[in-house]
This record gives C-alpha cells, structure tokens and sequence, in this order.
C-alpha cells in the first residue's frame, strides 16, 4: 500500500522530470504501483481509511509523485457517498479544450504540495482526450468540470508542471471575474 511518505514532495527535483510514454504490456511491477495508487486515493476519501493510514484526501495521482518518469496517471472520483469512478490514464494526450475557463473557488490542491496556496489556476471547463487503459486499449473520452481540471492537473504532473505554475504572480486573483468558479 501507499503511503503518505512515498510521495515526493515539491522540493524533491524529481517532480519536475518530464514522464516518459510507456510502451505495452506493462510489467507486473508498474500495474501494482497503478492499482496501489488507486487504492490509496478511494482510502483517502474515505473518513475511516484515511484517519487509519493518516491520507491527505485527493482525487488523483501522477507515477511522478512517487518518483515512476511514467506517463500515468489515476484518478479516483467520488460520484455519490461512497461511489468511486476510476480511471487509469496512460500515454494521455489532450485533442480539444473549449474556450471557457473555470477555475477551483476554494483554490486548487496537490498531494505533492503541503502549504496553502493562494490564486486562481485558469482550466478549461471541457476538454476532449485520448489515452490508453492499462491493457493498451486506445480510448477518447470528454471530461469536464472538476474532472476535467483533475485531468488536467495531472497531465501537468507529466510535463512537470505544478499547479502554482499556472497562477499570474503579479496579480494572483487575475481573471476571477471572467473565469468560472466552480
Ligand atoms: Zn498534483
């Protein structure tokens, strides 16, 4: 299982490696890192879980994180009380963003990140993608909303980009009329 420890940190140089495409099938070592990191997401927004292994909740979780130059990434979506949508991200690219921007009101967080961050992360409200599932099936999928600002956070993460990244640091709050809080 993962833990809160394995996960590196912002100022370990690792985070800021661009992640490698990976090439199928994957070996057995890589789909245990993917199905572990899905497990500790799902505990992490689970009260008990994360209370029990000490999680900070998070919806999703790049290989970079925990130190894997791998394109891929998990993200773990609490639909309903208790109802987990997963997806496993790999090789993914971005084919098409709409014009509206949307951003996180109460800012956005990173599990690599241990310190409040103030400002706003412009995001595209919708965005069409591609990538691959863990046994190299091909597959195009919209997101949008908080999903597609997970989506994008991670894909981040593989080009080693942090969220802070996107935030105007002469004027941190630039925008917040014209884009859409969510
Ligand atoms: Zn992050």
């Amino acid at each position: 299982m993962i833990k809160t420890k394995d996960i590196i940190d912002e100022y370990d140089k690792r985070i800021r490696q661009i992640s490698k495409e990976v090439t199928f099938p994957l070996d057995e070592k890589t789909k245990k890192v993917i199905n572990d990191s899905l497990e500790m997401l799902r505990f992490s927004q689970i009260e008990e879980k994360a209370k029990k292994y000490d999680l900070r909740p998070g919806m999703g979780l790049s290989l970079i994180q925990l130190g894997i130059a791998k394109r891929i990434f998990v993200i773990c979506y609490e639909i309903e009380e208790g109802k987990f949508e997963e997806y496993i991200v790999i090789n993914p690219k971005i084919l098409r963003e709409s014009e509206e921007m949307i951003y996180v009101e109460e800012g956005e967080g990173c599990l690599s990140i241990n310190r409040p961050i103030d400002g706003i992360v412009p995001r595209n409200a919708r965005i069409k993608v591609e990538y691959y599932d863990m046994d190299g099936n091909k597959i195009t999928k919209r997101f949008r909303e908080e999903l597609s600002i997970v989506f994008q956070h991670e894909y981040d993460h593989l080009n080693g980009m942090l969220f802070y990244d996107r935030i105007d640091k002469k004027n941190p709050y630039k925008n917040k009329d014209i884009y859409r809080a969510i």
